[in-house]
């Protein structure tokens, strides 16, 4: 382990928790109030990689909004992240397929907090399948959570208060569609909708000084998706090698790639994608078995 540490230093890779946990030392390489007095608004803000965005943001002085279908979720973590920050965290239920419970929520959110600056939407669903053996049901499932669900959301965001104010938005998308990667078909189609629809609306609501982009996250540890995407089996092979960085990102690296482009680090940035996967859509295997965990000897 410690060896694993000395490597993770020389790459200055910053601390993650596997679990759903807030850090348990987190040292600044930005300014502590580099988002005080904003609020962020965070589909999916109850775990994985949403979870960690709220966590540093708060920790650069953000109130958060984290919402999500599962209340007891997003209460048990917003506990967590008020907790270890001493910022406020109000949990809500919403479900992105149905508009009014956004416009519901973020009447609440801004009951509570009188603004919000930034949208992040990182609610999604995937798993892997064939796409022969995909029902029409599930596709069209992934499509209206991953794309409809982040354009409902944008727009309630919207008309409640970016269209006035101003705003950020960052939209958690993939780079599945990049190469056509294999048993991918409905998330990598429903992500590149969202990369159209960052450039869409970067052109139309810039004029409102709103800038929207989409981060792209490689395979990243502690999440849902790379415990359901066969993490564990690339883990153990030698699948990481392929990938330029040799190894799998953390969900700080993403909270920190998300607090660039949510801050005024990038007030010139719009309509873009950020890739952060360590080179991995260039080089990685788009093979069946791999993603399968079949060891390519048996085929
Ligand atoms: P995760 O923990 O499963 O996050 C997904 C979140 O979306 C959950 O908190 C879930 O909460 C919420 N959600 C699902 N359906 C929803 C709905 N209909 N309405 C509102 N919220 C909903 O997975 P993750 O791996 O951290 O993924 C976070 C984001 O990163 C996703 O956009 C994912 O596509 C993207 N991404 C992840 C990876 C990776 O390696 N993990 C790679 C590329 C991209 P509820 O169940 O409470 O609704």
């Amino acid at each position: 382990a410690s060896a694993m540490a000395e490597a993770a230093m020389a790459a200055q890779v910053p601390p993650d928790e596997e679990a759903d946990e807030c850090l348990r030392d987190y040292r600044h390489l930005l300014s502590p109030d580099l988002l005080a007095g904003q609020v962020a608004f965070i589909t999916g803000g109850g775990s994985g990689i949403g979870f960690r965005i709220a966590e540093i943001f708060m920790r650069h002085g953000c109130r958060t909004v984290i919402a999500s279908r599962n209340l007891e979720r997003v209460s048990e973590a917003s506990k967590k992240l008020v907790a270890a920050t001493g910022q406020q965290c109000l949990p809500l239920s919403i479900d992105v397929r149905q508009p009014q419970t956004i416009v519901a929520a973020v009447d609440e959110a801004l009951k509570e907090f009188k603004r919000i600056d930034i949208l992040i939407n990182g609610a999604a669903g995937n798993f892997l399948c064939p796409a022969s053996a995909l029902s029409f049901n599930a596709f069209k499932t992934v499509i209206d959570i991953d794309t409809i669900g982040t354009f409902n959301t944008s727009k309630v965001l919207f008309e409640k208060y970016f269209r006035d104010h101003g705003g950020v938005i960052v939209n958690i998308t993939a780079t599945l569609s990049y190469r056509g990667q294999a048993l991918q078909v409905h998330a990598g189609a429903a992500k590149a909708a969202i990369d159209a629809m960052t450039r869409h609306l970067a052109v139309e609501w810039g004029p409102n000084n709103i800038r929207v982009n989409s981060l792209a996250p490689g395979p990243i540890t502690g999440t849902e998706g790379f415990r359901r995407l066969g993490g564990k089996y690339a883990e153990k092979s030698s699948l990481f090698d392929m990938i330029p960085l040799q190894r799998a990102g953390n969900k700080t690296e993403i909270a920190h790639s998300s607090l660039y482009l949510a801050s005024p680090l990038s007030s010139y940035v719009t309509g873009t994608t950020l890739v952060v996967d360590g080179g991995s859509w260039l080089t990685s295997a788009n093979s069946f078995s791999a993603l399968l965990g079949i060891p390519s000897s048996s085929a």
